[in-house]
């Protein structure tokens, strides 16, 4: 079964280094975790998602359920196969989306840059029941219903390596006592996905359990408690994590402080979060993947991610004043848009024209950014120092030049911010 091996651990935070081992090959920790969510990483082949430096994609189990369908992959030999990436899949338990169709906007309310919600393409929630979700697809307009089983056997048919509960996404906005109605159903729909999965689930094939609880502490530690007694192999931190960065990484602090710290931790994952300070600041709090649409949208969109904390690490390309730069993206990154020698100009030209090669070109580079990023992180902590190189990275230092000086040489010291 996969499993975390702790490496390192940073003495003045709870981060921690390791290598998350599954039947699909090693994750180093702490990652980030880009969106597959129809069974592709949009515009990009599976190498160069690799080659940008990641270990692991996430697969959407509603996605795949509504089109192309899970049986149809797993008789094309499983998730893996059928995107042609033979590294670890993790696949999210649909429940975000089918929840997201119900709370209407909220999803992103919550997470401010969150997962697309299926909302936005006419699908409806019919009625949330003890067995599980009754909904309209998006697809087709016909009725669909997800139950936890259900959900475990959509993520068995995929074949993916971490595998998540089926969960109540519980939106912002509701009070304290849906709140915690809807966490107690969650702890039980878990006990009904691990009873599945231990009878059913393809071999090697974890599961994680996700924690709910809204912004309410008491709620919060009672369902990492829950999560973490329930014998699940990993834990995902998820719904409403609260209205602004402080309250966030307050609620991600309360579910990390009940879970086990030990030889046998299990991975922690955080859902949805990816913003780059808020990946410095998870990785302080232990948590040791996360997954976000973030890079990659917004490299469709135009905007590239640099070392610029004043504007949150973003440039945004489409903006006419880049018509005639010559500048280079980033000087000395790696990535096809950036060491290639193509101008700001040109791609601020193809991001305002539309155009599929400059889509391509900003989420290679985004992705390269974040990659950077983690592995900066994660060589910080091995080294014991990731105080020093969180503030440099906060303070606008390029990530990525510890990790490309490593493969420079022996001879080249390690540039300590
Ligand atoms: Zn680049």
């Amino acid at each position: 079964m996969a499993r975390l091996a702790i490496q390192a651990r940073d003495e003045a935070s709870r981060a921690r280094a390791g290598i998350l081992r599954t039947a699909h090959g090693d994750v180093r920790t702490p990652a980030f975790v880009p969106l597959a969510t129809k069974g592709t990483v949009k515009g990009l082949l599976a190498q160069e998602v690799a080659d940008a430096g990641l270990d692991m994609v996430l697969g959407n189990t509603l996605h795949l359920l509504l089109s192309p369908g899970p049986e149809l992959i797993e008789r094309l030999g499983g998730l893996h196969r059928f995107m042609g990436w033979s590294g670890p899949i993790i696949t999210d338990s649909g429940g975000f989306q089918v929840f997201s169709m119900g709370h209407g906007t909220v999803a992103e309310e919550i997470k401010g840059r969150g997962r697309p919600a299926p909302s936005h393409t006419g699908g409806s929630i019919l009625e949330i029941a003890e067995t599980g979700v009754r909904f309209r697809s998006y697809v087709d307009g016909g009725e669909r219903v997800l139950t936890p089983e259900g959900s475990m056997a959509v993520q068995a048919a995929l074949g993916s390596d971490l595998a998540l509960a089926f969960d109540e996404c519980t939106p912002f906005h509701v009070d304290r006592e849906y709140t915690a109605r809807s966490t107690e159903r969650t702890h039980r729909w878990l006990e009904r996905c691990r009873r599945w999965h231990e009878r059913h689930a393809p071999a090697g094939q974890l599961l994680y359990g996700i924690v709910q609880g809204g912004v309410h502490e008491d709620l919060r530690r009672g369902s990492a408690q829950a999560v973490a007694a329930s014998g699940c192999g990993g834990v995902a931190i998820g719904g409403s994590l609260g209205a602004d960065k402080a309250q966030m990484y307050e609620v991600v602090s309360w579910a990390v402080d009940e879970l086990d710290d030990g030889h046998e931790s299990p991975p922690r994952h955080l859902l949805g979060i990816g913003e780059v300070d808020d990946l410095i600041r998870g990785v302080e709090l232990g948590i040791d993947t996360f997954d976000c649409a973030m890079p990659t949208r917004l490299g469709r969109h135009g905007t590239a991610l640099i070392a610029d904390p004043k504007r949150r690490w973003r440039l945004d390309l489409s903006k006419g004043r880049w018509r005639e730069s010559e500048e280079p993206l980033v000087e000395g990154c790696p990535c096809p848009a950036c060491s290639t020698g193509l101008s700001r100009a040109y791609l601020s030209y193809l991001a305002r024209a539309k155009e599929l090669t400059g889509m391509r070109l900003l989420t290679l580079h985004n992705l390269t950014f974040v990659a950077d990023l983690m592995s900066d992180l994660r060589l910080a902590i091995i080294a014991g120092r990731l105080a020093q190189t969180a503030a440099a990275l906060r303070a606008g230092a390029a990530p990525g030049r510890a990790r490309r000086s490593k493969r420079a040489g022996p001879g080249e010291s390690h540039p300590s911010t």
